[in-house]
């Protein structure tokens, strides 16, 4: 199997050339199609497995094409990635950086422990990809900085350990001020029943895929 076969796009190819990468992994392999033809995805897989290229890739891909038929760029927020710590939340905007150097897609990372003005002063000039923890996303929004009304990707990163951090309170509060109608893509390293639960109450009809 290649990149090439999964349908992804010059700018992408190119980037994952760049990047050294030669074949998809497994969760990679079976990820991105689903993610391409928008459906829903309840993907059980640790880290290390290339997923989070996993879900990267063919989301830049799907903001591209929609970028490339857009009239005129917007600077709605249109993809929301919830990763539980500080370090993911960097390894994952790192990852989308490397592979959207060549589709001029933006991303914005934001997380606690630090100082939000920087954080404010990105969400005031715009991004299409914003890549969160669960607290300081709740704390931007309530204080009026963030619009969730326009996400059409929502990706809930590591679930399994959202609940082992005590956050799955405000990951549940989040996905409450998002619109119904979307694609969710939804990893977990492990399905304890809440994790489960929570997957059941929120996906629809989704694609099931382990490794
Ligand atoms: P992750 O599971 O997302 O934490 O990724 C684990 C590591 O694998 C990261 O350092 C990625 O850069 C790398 N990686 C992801 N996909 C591929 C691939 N298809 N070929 C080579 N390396 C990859």
């Amino acid at each position: 199997m290649s990149f090439e076969k999964l349908g992804l796009i010059t700018p992408i190819l190119r980037a994952l050339e760049t990047q050294g990468y030669t074949t998809p992994t497994p969760i990679q392999e079976q990820a991105i199609p689903v993610v391409l033809e928008k459906r829903d995805l309840l993907a059980c897989a640790q880290t290390g497995t290339g997923k989070t290229a996993a879900f990267a890739i063919p989301i830049l891909q799907l903001l591209y094409k929609e970028k490339q038929a857009a009239q005129a760029p917007d600077r709605h927020i249109k993809t929301l990635i919830l990763t539980p710590t500080r370090e993911l939340a960097i390894q994952i905007a790192e990852n989308i950086r490397d592979y959207g150097v060549h589709t001029g897609i933006r991303h914005l990372v934001i997380f606690g422990g630090v100082s939000a003005q920087a954080q404010i002063d990105g969400l005031k000039r715009g991004t299409d990809i914003l890549i969160a923890t669960p607290g300081r996303l709740l704390d931007l929004w309530q204080q009026g900085h963030i619009n969730l009304h326009y996400i059409r990707q929502f990706v809930l990163d590591e679930a399994d350990r959202m609940l082992d951090m005590g956050f799955i309170h405000d990951v549940k509060r989040v996905i409450t001020k998002l619109p119904q109608k979307r694609q969710t893509l939804f990893f977990s390293a492990t399905m304890p029943d809440e994790i489960a639960g929570l997957a059941n109450s929120i996906l629809s009809n989704p694609e099931k895929v382990a490794v």
